[in-house]
């Protein structure tokens, strides 16, 4: 937990979000600036930085793979994504992450193009 990160804040309730899942390691909402018609943040409730080897170590491994059990539960719940989803990590300056609090955007709801922009 870091008390000035705003996603931290975001998942204690301390900032409002639109919220979409939470269970007791992890948190996901809805992207206040949506890239597809449906986007949506989901992190980790603890606070880690990023998906760098310096950030994480081996205890976190059960948490982010839960991730994606939790991406693939809530994108399971949206129609708009009952034909594929992207789930995506950015890390570090290079690939345009700008909150440091590791996250993973589900997009669905339109085709997406590769490579990616
Ligand atoms: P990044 O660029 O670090 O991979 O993704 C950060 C994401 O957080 C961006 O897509 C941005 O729109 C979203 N974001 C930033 N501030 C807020 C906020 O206060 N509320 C919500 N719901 N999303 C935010
Ligand atoms: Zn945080």
């Amino acid at each position: 937990m870091s008390d000035s990160c705003l996603f931290c804040k975001i998942s204690r309730d301390e900032v409002p979000s639109n919220k979409v899942y939470s269970d007791a390691d992890t948190f996901a909402f809805r992207d206040i600036n949506p890239q597809s018609p449906v986007h949506i943040i989901i992190i980790p409730k603890k606070h880690i930085n990023a998906l760098k080897l310096d950030d994480i170590c081996q205890q976190d491994a059960a948490l982010l793979g839960k991730i994606q059990i939790v991406a693939a539960k809530i994108a399971s719940s949206f129609s708009e994504m009952k034909n594929g989803f992207r789930l995506v990590n950015n890390c570090g300056p290079d690939s345009g992450q700008t909150v440091y609090h590791i996250h993973y955007h589900l997009l669905g709801g339109r085709i997406f193009g590769w490579p990616p922009g």
